[in-house]
């Protein structure tokens, strides 16, 4: 075994992922999650330890018993629309959890941690496709939380030399190839999810938001990365954090878009079924296009998608949604 790594958010989509990849890597993931919107069934490769980021003894605790190597640091709110409506929840849990982090990490001498940051950062994208160095001008509160945790960061390196990986997520999609865990929220927003439900019948419809953008099919285009390619990414980065011990900023995503349509079409020949669809208006906030430049997160760590395409990303969405019905 490599040694301890302290997840928080470990029982989320994208941190549970994860931790199966530190566990099939040789480290042992030690979850700390405060259970909100994380699952138990989905913590399966190390234990669980359910506590707040911003509970600084708890967290202490935790640092001395299991002497982590590093922390991967996915907990965080992540609702858009919410962060708009409710911007103290996402300061306080988002901005002052992380700093409450940072400062157990001190205490205890920890000087690595992967943070998940996110395309949000960039706000309307001014070229395309989105290369790591764009200004960062988020347009919700939920981006602003990143930006701001990504500038601590910065600071928290200079002062303290604690290093950071910010790994700029594009769209997570998809399941555990072998379906072991997968997407759920409550609620549920995200276009992949939605779209398998409406298409196993378990909603009326779903939604498109626009079809009157300037692509070439009328609707908006995202990067969608498939999660566990996420999580080969962390372990690459906490990796190259203790080799280089050198912070890093990279962009995640494939660097194709695919738009709404593509997708569903996607959904709808892996499934073989038809997904019943409505044309809306546009959601507010939304930019048109938005997808990686995705060289960088390449030539620095090695890392390159395994599961590139949509019909495989999409499929094993599917797979995982078929599993819990
Ligand atoms: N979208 C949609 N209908 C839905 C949910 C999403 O048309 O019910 C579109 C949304 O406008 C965006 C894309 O799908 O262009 C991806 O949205 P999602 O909320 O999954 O991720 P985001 O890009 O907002 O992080």
């Amino acid at each position: 075994m490599k040694g301890n790594i302290l997840v928080t958010g470990g029982a989320g989509y994208i941190g549970s992922h994860t931790c199966k990849a530190l566990k099939q890597a040789g480290y042992e993931p030690i979850t700390y999650d405060n259970m909100v919107y994380g699952h138990e069934w989905a913590v399966k490769w190390g234990p669980l330890i359910k506590g707040d980021i911003l509970d600084g003894e708890k967290l202490d605790q935790v640092f001395k018993q299991y002497e982590p190597l590093a922390v991967l640091h996915f907990a965080a709110f992540a609702y858009v629309g919410e962060s708009v409506s409710d911007p103290e929840k996402y300061y306080r849990n988002n901005v002052a959890g992380t700093l409450s982090l940072l400062s157990a990490m001190r205490r205890a001498r920890c000087k690595n941690i992967v943070f998940s940051s996110t395309c949000a950062t960039y706000g309307v994208p001014t070229e395309l496709p989105l290369r790591e160095d764009h200004p960062q001008k988020p347009i919700n509160p939920y981006g602003w939380t990143k930006l701001m945790m990504e500038q601590t960061l910065r600071d928290f390196d200079h002062a303290y030399g604690i290093r950071h990986a910010c790994l700029r997520y594009f769209n997570a999609a998809g399941a555990d190839p072998d379906c072991e865990i997968g997407e759920e929220h409550d609620p549920e927003t995200h276009l992949i999810p939605l779209v398998i439900q409406a298409t196993q019948g378990l909603r009326g419809h779903v939604e498109i938001y626009g079809t009157d953008y300037d692509t070439p099919d009328g609707t908006c285009i995202r990067d969608y990365i498939h999660v566990t390619d996420l999580a080969v990414a962390h372990i690459q980065a906490l990796e190259y954090l203790q080799d280089k011990d050198e912070s890093l900023i990279v962009n995640l995503g494939t660097g194709n878009g695919q738009t709404v349509r593509q997708v569903i079409r996607a959904v709808e020949k892996v499934s073989g079924k038809v997904t019943p669809v409505k044309e809306g208006p546009r959601r507010p906030g939304d930019p048109p296009g938005l997808y990686a430049y995705a060289d960088k997160a390449y030539k620095l760590l090695g890392w390159k998608p395994q599961y590139g395409d949509i019909e495989t990303i999409v499929g094993t969405a599917w797979n995982w949604h078929e599993k819990k019905r």
